[in-house]
């Protein structure tokens, strides 16, 4: 085996911020494609997630690891203010364990969540439960606390290093050379590394070089719809205004508004719309009407003046998903989490399944000893197709959430889904419970699908013949 122990690695994107900042930027609305320039108030979601992670696994294994962060560290700054959340699942959490954070963040400090709570347009709610049969949970987690513990992780390992405010700006991929600008000072600074892993999320430079490189494939899509955030306070007491255990959907065919639990016990939501009827709530007036008339029980817990001034304090985002292969660069290159696989948000699975590469690139360590001539073609070969089937889940789970789940047709197949997961709970997988608390491929959680959705039919077609068998022997005795 090469001797590849202790190895230059340079993740780039891993120390991240939450920042608010005026900003002078473009926005588009896709129902027209009219190009707009806005001066707003904008916050600037991305995180650091994947990259730290990456950073404690590598020097786990002996490697030196320098972590060059575009933004400034978020833990010097004023942690007050709107708590954004993410859920967190099996795949996150094996992760989290292999690097022993799994308790400090998921036991102590996050929310458990047991399953859906649909609310319909008349304050009626359904409960429906994640996993009826072992009680399986996903947990809900302050974004900004997480990348603060996965930050202070990364830095008790004595090789790793996080330069904040050096943004990537050019890279020789093939010869692992880098410039870096140097936020504060304005110069260009240069950084050689045997390894370079993009984390740098969904707008990654890394991927941006790959994507000029021959045999590099590369789709984005934008999808119509947009999301605001906003959050609902604690209820009386300080107790949670709606049930604590649960992530809450409020679908309405073509949009819809969710909200996940906080620790502190407020809830932190989002509306997801399409553009066109996002660009109609311009005013108070036009927003309390849509509100009132299709999320009245949540108006009444989140309150009229504070939805007035959460929703316009910035424009709507966009949701962007992206595909690509490979994912390397011969023994030098490597990207991960969304710069590799950005998805839309709603199987809640970006952050997982970019936790869950850090874990696959780990077990490849593990079998190859380190030697990434031999990894990086292979985590591709495992990798890449994996994403772009989560990629397609994740915009199929859009429909689930905003429209199917309040159909008769889906709540009975989930209803045949739960009877069969009951009695063969380790052959009859549904789809939602593979994704979140298995490490199955993804491309086998499709497939298995597939399979069940194959026999149901079968069963059914074989239902309706033997019906119109019945009847055409109860007729043809009749008959005679
Ligand atoms: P990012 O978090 O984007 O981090 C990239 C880092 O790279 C940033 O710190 C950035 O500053 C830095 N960077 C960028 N360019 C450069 C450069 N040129 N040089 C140096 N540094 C650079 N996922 C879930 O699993 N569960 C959820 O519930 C969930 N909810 C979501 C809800 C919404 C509304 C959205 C939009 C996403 C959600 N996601 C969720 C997805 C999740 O947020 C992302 O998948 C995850 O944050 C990706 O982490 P990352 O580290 O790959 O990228």
């Amino acid at each position: 085996m090469a001797e590849v122990e202790g190895k230059r690695i340079a993740i780039v994107g891993g120390g991240l911020v939450r920042e608010i900042a005026l900003k002078e930027y473009k926005f588009f609305t896709f129902s027209n494609l009219v190009q707009r320039k806005r001066r707003e108030k904008r916050e600037l979601l991305s995180s650091l997630q994947v990259g730290a992670l990456a950073a404690c696994f590598f020097a786990k294994r002996g490697h030196q690891v320098v972590v060059y962060e575009y933004r400034s560290d978020l833990r010097m700054e004023d942690s007050s203010g709107q708590s954004i959340n993410l859920a967190l699942s099996f795949r996150g959490r094996e992760a989290l364990r292999a690097v022993d954070l799994e308790d400090t963040l998921v036991k102590q400090n996050a929310t458990s969540m047991r399953g859906r709570m649909l609310h319909d347009k008349n304050g009626n709610l359904k409960e429906v439960l994640y996993d009826n049969v072992k009680g399986n949970c996903i947990y809900s987690i302050n974004r900004r606390y997480l990348n603060v513990i996965l930050l202070d992780a990364a830095e008790k390992y004595p090789k790793v290093q996080i330069n904040f405010n050096k943004k990537l700006v050019d890279a020789n991929l093939d010869k692992g050379k880098m410039k870096f600008l140097n936020v504060k000072t304005g110069t260009i600074e240069d950084a050689e590394a045997d390894l370079i892993i993009g984390a740098d999320g969904a707008y990654s430079k890394v991927r941006k070089i790959m994507t000029k490189r021959p045999l590099f494939n590369y789709i984005q899509t934008y999808i119509e719809h947009g999301y605001v955030e906003l959050s609902v306070p604690a209820g009386k007491n300080n107790e949670f205004a709606m049930s604590g255990n649960n992530l809450h959907i409020w679908p309405r065919g073509e949009f819809m508004m969710t909200s996940l639990p906080n620790k502190d016990r407020t809830f932190t939501g989002n509306l997801f719309a399409p553009f066109h009827v996002l660009e109609k709530l311009k005013t108070s007036v036009a927003l309390l009407k849509f509100y009132n008339k299709h999320f009245p029980d949540l108006l009444r817990l989140i309150g009229e003046q504070r939805l007035v001034q959460q929703f316009f304090e910035r424009e709507p985002q966009t949701l962007i998903s992206i595909k690509c292969k490979p994912y390397h660069v011969g023994k030098t290159a490597l990207i991960i989490g969304d710069a590799a696989h950005a998805m839309v948000p709603f199987y809640a699975q970006g952050m997982n399944a970019g936790f869950e590469d850090v874990l696959l690139l780990d077990e490849l360590m593990e079998c190859y000893n380190s030697d990434f001539a031999k990894i990086l073609p292979k985590f591709s070969e495992l990798r890449c197709d994996d994403g772009h089937a989560i990629c397609d889940l994740a915009m199929y789970n859009y429909l689930e959430m905003r429209d199917l789940v309040m159909r008769k047709s889906f709540l009975l197949r989930k209803f045949v889904d739960k009877i069969l997961y009951t009695f063969i709970p380790n052959s009859w997988i549904p789809l939602y419970f593979s994704v979140h608390f298995t490490r199955m491929s993804f491309r086998e959680c499709i497939a298995h699908k597939e399979w069940q959705d194959k026999v149901l039919r079968m069963n059914l077609w074989c239902f309706g013949i033997f019906i119109v068998a019945g009847l055409a022997i109860f007729l043809a005795q009749s008959t005679i």
